[in-house]
């Protein structure tokens, strides 16, 4: 099952799938016991473990991260403004707008990537309610100064967590800033339920109460008090998550061998720069950015790549603020304009094979033309 297919393109990532004899079990439980979704006892299982593996208090799981991101919203009771990143998945943004809320968008740092802390302030409004950072590519945000701004202005503060599972800063997970942080469990990212998503709370009555939201707002069979939306995550996804979770670390170990293989082979690449990665990190992405020393452009670059059945990604191009649901909200974000107009995300997921790498290095290289 480790085989490469050589005939079928290399996408920029694969999803972990393990073996398929060790879901049947699973299943079987899951037909025996009738129980196909409404907190069942994988759900049960899987937030347990995952409050294990992730070191964080408490989960909530999700049908997705879309839907886990709107309610985190809701939860938080937000109005008005929301200063986020123009440099996401257009997810990030269109939850707040969806929510009725206006994305500000704040410029990025040019080294992290992540919503540049030091900007911030300047776009504070009396209508801003709350801060929505990314932990872009699972490098941790800025997260000490950003809750030290969050509380000088009374503001609220939502982690679009989607990259960062498993993620540690400071020797902590790095979930367990902010009020609220969202995980996507989509099968693009490292770890997945097909699709699925969870919130991450720091206690019980909270997250009682993104429970009772996920689930119509219901709170026992004859009392309703919220406006809740359906967001629940059902077993067969929930067993997965939990089969799943027995084979990522070491997922996560061979990711990393290849992001070390690549920071190698590519080092020496004039023009070719990689965004460094974060010390705690998943080794979900890898980012270069192609300059203006590099022979060929981004694109010319992404479509050689193409040429050569190696599907990488722009990511994250183009900036959201650049969408037209967006286009009056953009800001003079140049850090980000410049970073979107340079970035690829290459190939990198467990199986990868090593000679896969070594081909994608030596075409950016430029050594097949000698
Ligand atoms: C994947 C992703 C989402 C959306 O998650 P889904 O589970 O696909 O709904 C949100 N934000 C970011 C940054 C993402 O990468």
């Amino acid at each position: 099952m480790n085989v490469q297919n050589k005939d079928s393109p290399i996408q920029v990532t694969r999803p972990l799938l393990p073996p398929l004899e060790e879901f049947y079990p699973y299943l079987q439980q899951i037909w025996d016991n009738q129980m196909l979704t409404n907190n069942g006892s994988f759900h049960q299982q899987l937030e347990q473990a995952l409050c294990e593996y992730l070191g964080v208090r408490q989960v909530s799981l999700f049908t997705n991260g879309t839907i886990a991101l709107l309610t985190a919203l809701q939860a938080l009771q937000l109005k008005g403004e929301v200063i986020t990143t123009p440099y996401s998945f257009v997810a990030t943004a269109n939850a707040l707008l969806w929510s009725g809320l206006k994305p500000v968008f704040v410029d990025i740092d040019p080294v992290t990537l992540n919503l540049d802390a030091t900007l911030i302030e300047a776009a504070i409004t009396p209508q801003t309610t709350a801060l929505m950072p990314v932990h872009c590519y699972g490098y941790p945000c800025d997260v000490a100064r950003i809750q030290e701004i969050a509380d000088r202005h009374g503001l609220k503060v939502l982690y679009d967590a989607a990259h960062a599972f498993g993620v540690s800063a400071d020797g902590g997970s790095v979930l367990n800033h902010g009020d609220l942080s969202v995980l996507s469990f989509h099968a693009t990212k490292v770890f997945n339920t097909f699709e699925g998503g969870a919130i991450i709370c720091h206690d019980a009555e909270t997250k009682n109460h993104i429970d009772s939201l996920k689930n119509f707002g219901i709170v026992d069979e004859v009392t309703v008090t919220a406006c809740g939306i359906n967001g629940k995550m059902n077993e067969i996804s929930a067993a997965f998550g939990l089969l799943q979770l027995k084979y990522y670390p070491c997922a996560k170990q061979k990711s990393q061998a290849i992001d070390a293989r690549y920071r190698q082979g590519l080092a020496k690449v004039e023009g070719i720069h990689c965004v460094p990665g974060a010390e705690g990190g998943n080794y979900s992405y890898f980012p270069i950015l192609v300059g203006s020393t590099y022979p060929l452009s981004r694109d010319a670059l992404y479509q050689k790549l193409r040429a050569h059945d190696i599907y990488a990604r722009r990511y994250f191009y183009p900036l959201i603020s650049d969408f037209p649901m967006y286009r009056e909200m953009a800001a003079a974000l140049p850090v980000a304009r410049k970073i979107a107009a340079q970035v690829i995300c290459l190939p990198i997921y467990s199986e990868l094979e090593p000679d896969w790498a070594e081909r994608i290095i030596a075409l950016i290289a430029g050594q097949d033309r000698c």
